[in-house]
């Protein structure tokens, strides 16, 4: 039996999930999922890259926008903002409050977050092994300019000035309200995953890859998600000591994110949003094999020389049987690497 490895970030990692499970029904899948997007919201523990691919594997997603569940209702939200509690900008809703609530009880009592996501996909049945990349907390954050330097309100010259800000006028966000509050408008300058240095890697994880027989990186966020994953100590290494076939696909195609501001996130770091340039910041160190758009095909003789090889083909997820179709490309490009 083929075991696979997928380190997954939200949406593009969760729809890709789903083309594979197609296209290798009989494999062992085990994923990889970022945690710095995590946040603590009303006192519980949101792990939204977790939780996409839990709901769309497991058939609880809203389809349409990619992320919460279906025939979701914003009862608790409507209360709580009725209070003056907010904030307003993360859309939580009544269904998934309750996953929420459940995963906050299970880490006061002591589980930790991987045990917690075990117990959770007992009723969701994603069909793979959905492991947090820690359990230590990771959380990303994004350095943007101070909008309103002194903007507290005991005025300028009191302690509150540039909370969380340096002396350049600038400011450190937690990256969901540079994405969802501030919906990625302003520059980013840095992003960092505070805590990664210090993480672990969560039970099974190192484990995993050191079985694995193919790695894979699905099209998701290569700063933000995938970045997060491979700053935790450890995993980069297992990735590059497994000695076995890595490849990815790209999340920018024709010079744009398909979906989302990754764009952002890659200029923060300084690397150009193409797909050549995205493999190129991986690097053939990493990276075995990696897939381009048919719009991007111009771009496979630079990826080649760089020591990757590089195939265009058609790279949507429109629907599951194309997602599949991409799913079995990169298997079949792990193939040629393995040969
Ligand atoms: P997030 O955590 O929800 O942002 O999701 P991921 O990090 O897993 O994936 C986000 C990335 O998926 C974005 O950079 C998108 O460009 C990419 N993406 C979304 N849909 C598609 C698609 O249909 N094809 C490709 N190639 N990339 C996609
Ligand atoms: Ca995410």
């Amino acid at each position: 039996m083929q075991r696979i490895v997928v380190l997954a970030g939200g949406i593009g990692g969760a729809r890709f999930l789903r083309g594979l499970r197609q296209a290798a029904p009989d494999a062992e899948i085990t994923v990889i999922g970022n945690t710095g997007d995590d946040i603590h919201l009303f006192g519980l523990k949101v792990c939204p890259d977790l939780d996409t691919v839990m709901y769309t594997l497991g058939g609880g997603i809203h389809e349409e926008q990619g992320w919460g569940r279906a025939d979701e209702t914003f009862t608790v939200k409507e209360e709580l903002a009725a209070y003056g509690v907010g904030p307003g900008w993360f859309g939580l809703g009544d269904r998934d409050f309750a996953t929420h609530i459940v995963r906050t009880q299970m880490i006061s009592a002591g589980y930790p977050l991987s045990a917690v996501t075990e117990a959770l996909c007992q009723r969701w049945q994603p069909g793979v092994r959905l492991l947090p990349m820690t359990d230590d907390r990771v959380e990303t954050h994004v350095l943007i300019d101070d909008p309103d330097p002194t903007g507290d309100p005991d005025g300028p010259g009191s302690a509150g000035d540039r909370a969380g800000g340096d002396a350049s006028g600038r400011r450190a966000v937690h990256f969901q309200e540079y994405w969802v509050r501030l919906r990625a408008a302003v520059d980013a300058h840095a992003v960092v995953p505070i805590g990664a240095d210090q993480a672990k890697p969560a039970p099974g994880v190192l484990e995993a890859l050191g079985a694995a027989d193919t790695v894979l990186f699905p099209p998701s966020n290569p700063v933000v998600s995938i970045g997060t994953i491979l700053a935790v100590p450890g995993i980069r290494e297992a990735i590059a000591d497994a000695g076995v076939p890595v490849v990815g696909l790209s999340p920018i195609v024709g010079g744009a994110p398909v979906r989302g501001m990754a764009d952002k996130m890659l200029a923060a770091i300084g690397v150009e949003t193409t797909a050549q340039a995205v493999a190129a910041h991986y690097g053939s160190g990493l990276l075995d094999g990696w897939l381009v758009d048919t719009a991007d095909a111009g771009a496979v003789p630079e990826v080649e020389a760089a020591g990757i090889r590089c195939r265009a083909l058609p790279l949507m997820m429109s629907d599951l049987d194309a997602t599949a179709r991409m799913a079995a490309e990169a298997l079949s490009l792990a193939e040629e690497v393995r040969a």
